[in-house]
């Protein structure tokens, strides 16, 4: 261990930070520049650029391809498991090295109570308003400028056509706002991690900055264990760093480790003042899990170019977030032409999820249906709609100390959301249809 680190153990810190995603780095950045000592805790460590694929499944080579390094555990209703590598970030910049940095505000009226067909959902504690100028720092630092002269950069002939003809059509598509600083090099390293420092992920726009400050702190592959707590504070954080055992202490503990690993550290940190988990007297730590629906559309443009040229991340369309009064969700374009490549990218990826991950044999089955497929979409670019779905306290994160993670989840697609799903998709083909 080095003297810093081990000084680390024995300061007693303003803060300290588990996780450095988007959501621990970004507020580890804010309190720095406030003057606080701040100390970030990650389980990974610094991940090279480049092509990361989430295709890897050793413990070892996951982690140094910035992946988390266990598959987690899902039981349908039925009681089966099965088990998954969740795309899931782990190392510096969490997930957000990964992403697609498509960075859209949540509409105001997420804020309020929302119906849904099985309860009311209540309105959050604070509004839109009170949230807007969060928006606004959030914007500013990951570079989301609505008058960013880049935007006709990132459209192509085609787009425009497309953006014509949907107007037309009575919609009304948009700018898609993007933590990228574009030029004309940018290749939108989706999913990847950008080796030019354009795309604008947790890493780059916060933790190499705070770290810059000299009252920050990391320590990398640092996987926190255990919050222990009275009955009103956070008292010793449990980890265990490069192999020892160690406890630190902040007066302020955020905890920010991601959707699956918060939930999981509040129940596994249950203690005689907490007997159901950490800060669950509710009993809701853990439930409401929420992904969103996730579907791919080709579109092709009203008339035939020579050629579409690199399909950039350009489109937004919102129309149908609140349609006929049901919440349907996002269009969005997806930066991807349908060419053979991507489509076997993406067959792989499905095939992977139902358990094949025989890298050859996956090659070889998506061969021929990729060519196949970009043969029949031609030039078409490709959409991705977002469907938003509901919460659902069953829904649900579980301790399970035979599992690999040492946690399962379930989740079920209910109708409400595949009903909601084919609505957008047929509303938005009785628009672009015609
Ligand atoms: C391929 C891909 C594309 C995406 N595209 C988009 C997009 O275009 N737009 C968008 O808005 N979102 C996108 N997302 C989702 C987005 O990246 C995440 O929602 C967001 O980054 C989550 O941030 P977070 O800080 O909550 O968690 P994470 O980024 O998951 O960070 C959690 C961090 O905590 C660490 N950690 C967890 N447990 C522990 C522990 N016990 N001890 C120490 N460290 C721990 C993890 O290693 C990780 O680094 C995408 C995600 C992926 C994978």
């Amino acid at each position: 261990m080095t003297n810093a680190a081990e000084r680390s153990l024995s300061q007693v810190w303003d803060v300290i930070i588990v996780g450095t995603g988007m959501g621990g780095a970004t507020v580890g950045y804010a309190l720095a520049q406030k003057k606080l000592s701040v100390l970030f805790l990650e389980k990974g460590g610094i991940v090279a650029t480049g092509q990361n694929e989430n295709t890897v499944n050793t413990p070892a080579s996951r982690i140094q391809n910035g992946w988390w390094p266990q598959p987690f555990s899902q039981t349908n209703p039925e009681g089966r498991h099965k088990q998954i590598y969740a795309a899931i970030g782990c190392g510096f910049g969490g997930s957000s090295m990964h992403y697609a940095a498509a960075l859209e505000r949540m509409p105001a009226t997420d804020f309020d109570a929302l119906q849904t067909t099985h309860q009311l959902v209540p309105c959050w504690p604070i509004s839109y308003k009170d949230f807007s100028p969060y928006y606004e720092a959030a914007e500013k630092l990951y570079g989301i400028n609505n008058a960013d002269d880049s935007y006709h950069l990132r459209l192509s002939e085609w787009d425009q056509a497309l953006i014509t003809t949907m107007r037309s059509a009575g919609l009304k598509p948009e700018q898609l706002n993007i933590g990228m600083k574009y030029d004309k090099e940018c290749t939108e390293c989706i999913s990847k991690i950008c080796h030019r420092g354009c795309k604008a992920d947790s890493h780059t726009t916060c933790l190499k900055k705070a770290l810059q400050l000299n009252n920050c702190f990391l320590l990398d592959f640092c996987d926190v264990e255990k919050l222990e707590a009275d009955q009103h504070e956070v008292k010793l954080i449990h980890a265990t760093y490069q192999g020892q055992s160690i406890k630190l202490r902040g007066n302020i503990v955020v905890l920010s480790a991601g959707a699956l690993h918060s939930p999981q550290l509040l129940l596994k940190s249950a203690n005689a003042y907490w007997p159901n988990g950490l800060a669950n007297a509710s009993n809701q730590v853990g439930r409401n899990l929420m992904f969103h629906g996730y579907e791919i559309y080709a579109i092709w443009a009203p008339k035939r170019f020579n050629k579409i040229g690199l399909q950039k991340k350009s489109i937004s369309i919102r129309d149908f977030y609140l349609y006929a009064g049901c919440r349907l969700g996002y269009i969005q374009s997806m930066g991807l032409s349908a060419g053979p490549g991507d489509i076997a990218i993406f067959i792989k990826n499905r095939l992977r999820y139902s358990g094949i991950h025989h890298e050859l044999l996956l090659s070889i089955i998506a061969k021929i249906p990729s060519y196949l497929i970009a043969r029949f979409l031609g030039e078409a670019s490709i959409f991705a709609a977002l469907i938003e779905d509901d919460p659902n306290p069953d829904n649900q994160i579980k301790l399970n100390v035979k599992e690999p993670n040492g946690a399962t989840f379930s989740y079920t697609i209910t109708d409400d959301l595949r009903e909601r799903a084919n609505t957008l998709y047929r509303t938005f083909i009785k628009y672009i249809g015609k």
